[in-house]
This record gives C-alpha cells, sequence and structure tokens, in this order.
C-alpha cells in the first residue's frame, strides 16, 4: 500500500500489550508508531544489562505460550524460529518457614504425591479443587478473557455463571473449603499476587490459573522474556513500522472528541487516525486527557480505585552457582494472612516478607559470566500509598531480603555478590509513571474486572483505545496480548 495513504496508528508504550497492539495493527496494514519514554523496549519487562549478566526486569514465568504464537503467526512467520521455550520442571518450589517444601508442576500425579505427602487427608479435596479450576479456567479465561465487554449487556449475559461459580469469594475462601492443611491452602491460593492481586479479596474465578498452569505448562523463554521482547520488536520491524525511544507523551490530542493525535514532552505534535494507549491507564485518564471532560472516568473516580501491590525486587549476581536451586523458588515468611492484609489492607512495610527467587541461570546460564548465577528476589509491599521513603528504605530492605536468603536458601550469600541494583515502587512510579507505583495497575477485584475495568475502546474519546494490565482482561502477559487480541475486536 502506499505509505501516504495508508491510516497512522499511533501506540503509546512499548510493554508486551503495545508491541502485541502494534503487530495486530500493523497486520491491518496501519502504519504504526510507537512511542516509547525510556531508552529500550518492554516496560515491565525492561533488561538490565550489568557486569555482565542479563536481569529481566519483571515477567519470567510464561504461561499461555498460544497468545505470542499467534502475533508471529499473523505475520506470516514462525516464533520457534525466533524463540526457544524451555518448559520447567517443577514450575516451581515452594518452601515453608516451618522447612517443609511442595514442588508444583504440571504432572497429575507427581502434584498428587505431592499433596499427599504433606497431608493426605487433602488429597480428594485436591482433586476437587483441581476441578473447580477447571470449570473456572473454561469460563473465565476462554470465554470471558475473549469477551470486549464494552456494553452492560455483556456483563449482564455473564452475571448468572459468575454467581454459579461463586465468583464472589475470595480465592482464599474457596481454597479453604478444599483443603485443610495451612501449607496446601498457600499453594492453591497465592497465583493471584503473580497478578497483583491478593488472595483474600480477590474473586475465585482466579482459581483458574492452577488449571491454566497445568494446561499450558510454565516456560521460560531461552536469552530471557527480552528475547520475546526483542522477537516481537522484530516482527513490528517486518512489518515496516518503528519504535521511537526517549520519547513520552505529554497529553493525547483530541478535537471535537475525537483523539487526532499525540503531543510529546518536548513539544512535538504527531498526528494519528488512532491512538493506542498502552501507558498506566490511571496516568492516561488523570494525565494524558486532562483536558477532556469525562463522564465515567473522572479524576475522582480514577482515584478512588483499588490499586495492586508494589514490589520491591532486588537483582544480583553471585560469584558462584547455587545449583541447590530450582529455577524458580518461592520462600515463604512466617505469616500468611497477616501479611497480605499489611500489603493491601494496612498499607504497611512488615518485618517478615515472602520471596519470589528467580534465578534463570539455572535453565540458562550464559545470562551471567562463566560460573557465575543471576538472580532476582521479589518482595510483594504496598504501593505508594503507605508511609515508606523507598529512597532511605531501599538499602536496608534490600539487606534483610540478602541475610534471609543467606539463612535460607543460599550460604555465604553476602560474600558472593559481585553486582547488585533494586527497584520499588518509587521506581515505578518514577520511570514507568506507574499510578502509586503500583506493579499491576488496578487489583483485579470483582468490582474492577470486565465491564467494571476499562475498556479496550475509550468511552470518552473516538479512536482512541487501551491495551495492557490496567485493561480489561487484565495483568499478566497473558492478560495484557488477550487486550491487544480484544482491540482487533472493538475496532471499528
Ligand atoms: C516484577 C514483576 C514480575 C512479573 N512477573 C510476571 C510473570 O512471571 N509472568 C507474567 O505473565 N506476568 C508477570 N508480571 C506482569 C507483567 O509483567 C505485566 O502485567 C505486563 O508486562 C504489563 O504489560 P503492559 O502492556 O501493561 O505494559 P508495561 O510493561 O506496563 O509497559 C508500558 C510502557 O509504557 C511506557 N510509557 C508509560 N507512559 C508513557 C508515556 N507517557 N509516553 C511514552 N511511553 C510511556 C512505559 O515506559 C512502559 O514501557 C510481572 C510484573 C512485574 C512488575
Amino acid at each position: 500500500m502506499n505509505a501516504a495513504r495508508q491510516p497512522h496508528a499511533v501506540v503509546i508504550g512499548s510493554g508486551f500489550g503495545g508491541l502485541a497492539a502494534a503487530i495486530r495493527l500493523g497486520a491491518r496494514g496501519y502504519r504504526v508508531t510507537i512511542l516509547e519514554r525510556l531508552d529500550a523496549p518492554g516496560g515491565r519487562a525492561y533488561v538490565h544489562k550489568q557486569d555482565g549478566f542479563s536481569f529481566d526486569a519483571g515477567p519470567t514465568i510464561v504461561t499461555v505460550p498460544f497468545l505470542f504464537e499467534e502475533l508471529w503467526e499473523l505475520c506470516g512467520r514462525k516464533m520457534s524460529d525466533d524463540v526457544t521455550l524451555a518448559p520447567l520442571d517443577p514450575f516451581y518450589r515452594i518452601v515453608f518457614d516451618d522447612g517443609s517444601h511442595f514442588d508444583c508442576s504440571g504432572d497429575p500425579d507427581k502434584m498428587r504425591a505431592e499433596v499427599a505427602r504433606l497431608s493426605p487427608q487433602d488429597v480428594k479435596g485436591y482433586e476437587a479443587f483441581l476441578k473447580a479450576s477447571e470449570d473456572r479456567y473454561w469460563y473465565g479465561f476462554e470465554v470471558l478473557g475473549n469477551m470486549p465487554f464494552t456494553n452492560f449487556t455483556d456483563m449482564m449475559k455473564a452475571l448468572p455463571k459468575l454467581a454459579m461459580l461463586r465468583s464472589d469469594r475470595s480465592v482464599w475462601r474457596a481454597v479453604c473449603n478444599y483443603v485443610k492443611d495451612q501449607r496446601l491452602r498457600i499453594v492453591l491460593s497465592f497465583h493471584p499476587l503473580f497478578i497483583g492481586g491478593n488472595p483474600l479479596s480477590v474473586t475465585s474465578v482466579y482459581i483458574l490459573i492452577s488449571y491454566l498452569e497445568r494446561r499450558w505448562g510454565v516456560h521460560f523463554a531461552m536469552g530471557g522474556t527480552g528475547a520475546l521482547v526483542n522477537g516481537l520488536l522484530g516482527l513490528v520491524e517486518s512489518q515496516g513500522n518503528r519504535i521511537r525511544y526517549n520519547a513520552t507523551v505529554d497529553k493525547i490530542d483530541v478535537v471535537n472528541g475525537h483523539a487526532t493525535g499525540v503531543t510529546l514532552a518536548n513539544g512535538e505534535t504527531i498526528s494519528a487516525d488512532l491512538v493506542v494507549s498502552n501507558a498506566d491507564i490511571a496516568w492516561t485518564y488523570s494525565n494524558l486527557l486532562r483536558d477532556v471532560p469525562r463522564r465515567r472516568w473522572t479524576d475522582k473516580k480514577v482515584d478512588s480505585l483499588d490499586y495492586s501491590m508494589g514490589v520491591f525486587v532486588w537483582y544480583f549476581g553471585t560469584n558462584k552457582r547455587y545449583d541447590n536451586l530450582e529455577h524458580h523458588t518461592v520462600l515463604m515468611g512466617p505469616r500468611y494472612e497477616e501479611l497480605l492484609k499489611d500489603i493491601f489492607k494496612r498499607k504497611i512495610l512488615a518485618d517478615d516478607f515472602s520471596i519470589y527467587l528467580h534465578r534463570p541461570t539455572a535453565t540458562d546460564p550464559s545470562l551471567a559470566p562463566d560460573g557465575c548465577d543471576a538472580f532476582y528476589a521479589l518482595s510483594p509491599v504496598p504501593h505508594l500509598d503507605a508511609d515508606v521513603d523507598w529512597e532511605t528504605m531501599a538499602e536496608p530492605y534490600r539487606k534483610a531480603i540478602e541475610a534471609r536468603l543467606e539463612e535460607r536458601l543460599m550460604p555465604g550469600l553476602s560474600k558472593s555478590i559481585v553486582t547488585s541494583h533494586v527497584t520499588h515502587p518509587r521506581d515505578f512510579a518514577d520511570r514507568l509513571l506507574a499510578w502509586r507505583g503500583a506493579a499491576f495497575g488496578p487489583e483485579p477485584l470483582l468490582t474492577q474486572s470486565a465491564w467494571f475495568r476499562t475498556h479496550n475502546k475509550s468511552e470518552e474519546v473516538d479512536n482512541l483505545y487501551f491495551v495492557g494490565a490496567g485493561t480489561h482482561p487484565g495483568a499478566g502477559m497473558p492478560g495484557v496480548l488477550a487486550s491487544a487480541k480484544i482491540l482487533d475486536l472493538v475496532l471499528v
């Protein structure tokens, strides 16, 4: 097509949602410009390279490969030519405070044996839980996750089934109905934290994640999640489109209720036939659309939403390998429910924590120099409503994590660290313009999901669309890739 006659789309942000949206628009014949405020793509999946180590900043667990494969197919290519996904077994090891552990995998027999090892009387309840998880997967992920929810009729149609599935119950309450052992209750309920939700509050529809992992497996992209980002970038470029870095959008230009383009922080204006925002949804409404009268998503409404937790992540490299550690380990702290309340409700930074420890070099040693290991240790923390000065707290908090890892999992750790870097909610707010420094946008509560979440087509402005964690269906790589797929459905 003649480039001058091609409609032009601007995509704000190069997170997975933005890249997937750009590819889908490119496949529809749009000329696409992606504007990214950072110096590299990926957003939460940015890659930090330091002292010969490579650290994926955020997502590490790849669960639904076909959502990526579809994007390659749209470009007439095969994903496996560009990216290798390695299936993990076990998916992850959960280490409890009493020293016992549980290995989570996709093998039904192994899982039954693990449940029986910890709590023989819970095997039957576990089987019933898995059936409930599967039912919610088919409805929650396969049906609701692909529905646009741009009108309330869609929501009305979903309500009877949601009521039947007892989606008014929390994940925690649902799990407690099936198993008695506290450790198993933790194993089966902690998944909503992957997408920023409090297991004590978010709808039990999210127990679907257990079945989703079993159905699709848990994978690691060789070369790191950054290899997926680069792969998608390659697709964008193969369509003749491009990304501009260090380009912060200051506002979305709106004339007579139609998005006409964007203005950058340096004053430059870029016109477009269509604008897609992959920037933080609260930031988009409150800042990028600050001058636009809004009926539903007013500043007050945006401010009154419940936001997901923040995360503290310590990236570090060691001059030796810790081959006793799996690729993914979750080291539980002494408290579970009370810690969740500190993070989500009381919004205080507790002295204790649970840590998700990522060791990518267990699967791909090329991410660190020879004989070394790369790690990240993630601790869920309250978002910026908490009274925490992260500039002063970051180092003592990191040291506390180091001490706990050294004591429980990694002997000699303090003497083997050769490189180190941290991120925290203040950094999320400043770098990524994340509202309240929340790591996953608005919390996936029932009252903030489906029709109640930001639609993928703006209700306020024509020619304006949204993708990414803050929009329907929600956070996580599968969620944001699905948001771009729904964009394809709602585009006129
Ligand atoms: C530490 C961590 C671990 C995670 N682990 C997993 C996991 O293992 N598996 C999983 O599936 N998910 C995981 N997630 C969730 C997943 O990473 C996110 O939900 C997803 O990557 C968010 O993608 P997004 O499309 O919303 O864009 P984002 O990644 O949020 O990117 C948005 C982009 O927009 C840019 N931007 C913002 N404002 C502007 C502006 N005004 N102008 C220009 N650019 C702008 C930002 O710089 C950023 O690059 C994790 C998240 C975190 C934080």
